[in-house]
This record gives structure tokens, sequence and C-alpha cells, in this order.
């Protein structure tokens, strides 16, 4: 933790594309074990702010640090090691493997798969892949090829094969994207769940979501932040009526 209390503080971040900024003059905080919902018109800049968060874009100019650590200069593989998880809106599960086979490769090294040709899958392997499976609602489905899988439970299990790796910061780019009702209210309850132990940023854009899991939501728009607060807060905010209802 930086001595505020952030686990991720951004600051003037910015970041421009053939000039067009893309990203501008940003800054926000993120706390320990907060969920914290990113929400604004398409092409606001959300996409891009977490790309720029796990390094895989790099910005023009301003600061990202992560537990008071630097990540602007930092490779992606060495964020995702410094703790920082991302998920795309794009599912990338293996589906000819199990779900517990697609939970251990994405195991830090020293545990998965490299780990596992050459020894015995060992006890502690065997409880994280449990404790995760269990988690995200898949205890039942371990050895079930994951191409079987709902489109939900897919993405939840993308979620626990973030989880797998230990992150204490995950970002999340439209999690419940063509999930049904139930599946959504599920993710709501894992995502808090998660958030017990961990910070998350989420980028959504159904409001009724929004509200069964934020305490606190940003308004970007043209890559600049609007507005911040509660659900309430900024649905009331003039600046975002006028945004998302026109004039
Ligand atoms: P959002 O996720 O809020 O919909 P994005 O972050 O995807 O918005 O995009 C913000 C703006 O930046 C858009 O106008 C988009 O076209 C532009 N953009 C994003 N990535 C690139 C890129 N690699 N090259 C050029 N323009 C980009």
């Amino acid at each position: 933790t930086s001595p505020s209390g952030h686990i991720l503080t951004v600051e003037n971040l910015t970041v421009s594309f053939d000039g067009f900024k893309a990203v501008d003059n940003l800054s926000l905080s993120i706390a320990e074990k907060e969920l914290r919902v990113i929400i604004g018109p398409n092409g606001a800049g959300k996409t891009t702010l977490l790309d720029m968060i796990c390094g895989k874009t790099k910005p023009s100019s301003g600061s990202i640090r992560f537990r008071g650590i630097e990540l602007t200069h930092l490779p992606e593989f060495k964020i995702v090691r410094k703790g920082v998880g991302r998920k795309f809106q794009t599912p990338s599960i293996y589906e000819d493997l199990t779900v517990a086979e697609n939970l251990e490769i994405s195991l830090p090294e020293a545990h998965g798969i490299w780990a596992s040709i050459f020894f015995k899958r060992t006890q502690h392997v065997k409880e994280i892949i449990e404790n995760v499976a269990q988690e995200i609602m898949l205890a039942d489905q371990l050895r079930t090829k994951s191409g079987k899988l709902s489109h939900g439970q897919k993405q939840w299990l993308e979620i626990g094969m973030l989880l797998t790796q230990g992150p204490d910061l995950l970002l999340l780019d439209e999690p419940v994207a063509g999930m049904s009702p139930r599946e959504r209210e599920q993710t709501a309850e894992l995502l808090k769940k998660i958030a017990l132990g961990k910070s998350l940023v989420v980028i959504e854009h159904d409001m009724d979501f929004v509200k069964s899991i934020a305490n606190k939501v940003t308004v970007l728009h043209q890559g600049k932040l609007l507005s911040e607060g509660s659900v309430d807060q900024v649905q009331n905010d003039p600046r975002v009526i006028e945004v998302y209802l026109g004039h």
C-alpha cells in the first residue's frame, strides 16, 4: 500500500494516437479492496485506460503507480508479476482443456504446467485450483471441457484464471456482456466477494449491474474525467446527464 492507502494512483495520464488524445490528463486513485466501476460513452477512453494500467499501451505522459511503484516503464509481463491482472472482453480460455487444466496452466510458472510436467501435481496446486473453482462457481465442473461451458461460465473461468495468478488488482472489461440475468446476479456476487480481498476496476455499461456492485463510479468522456462519486451522485450530475441524454 502507498502511504495514502491507495493501491493504484493515476496522475495526469495522457496518450495520443496520431495527435488524438484518447486519454487526456486523467488522474484517479483506487483504494485497497475497492470495487470501482468506470462508465462513459463509446470512445471515452475506458479500454485505453485499462490498457495503459496493464502495460499493453504505453502512455505519452503521466504516471501510474501501483503500491507506490511506477508501472509506466515496465513491460506487460512484469506488471502481471507485480500483481495486476487484466481480463479482456473476448474470452481467451482453451476450449479443448478442462476447467481444472485451464486453471492450472494459468498458475504462476513455479506451480504451473511446466512444473506439473516434471513433478507430480502437488497438494498445494490442487488446493489452489479447487479453491478458485469454488469461488467461480465451477467446483462441480473441474473435469468438464471448457468448450462445453455456458457463455457466462466461460467468463467466470477466465476470472478464475486471473485469480490463480494471485493478483491484488483486477481489471475487467465488461464482465457481464452477453450473460443471462441470473448469471449477471451471480457475477455481481462473485465480484463483491473478490473485492473483500482485492481491488477491482471494472468497465461496465449496464447501469443495473453497476448499481448492484459499485460504491464509487468514475465517468469518462472524451478521455477526461467527467464525474466521480456514488451511483446516485453521478446519475444526478448535470454534466453526466448532458453527455448521455444529449442537449
Ligand atoms: P472506450 O473503451 O471508452 O469505448 P477506447 O479506449 O476504446 O474507448 O477508445 C478511445 C478512443 O481512442 C477512440 O476514439 C478510439 O478510436 C481511439 N483509439 C483507441 N486505441 C487506438 C489506437 N491503438 N489507435 C488509434 N486510436 C485508438
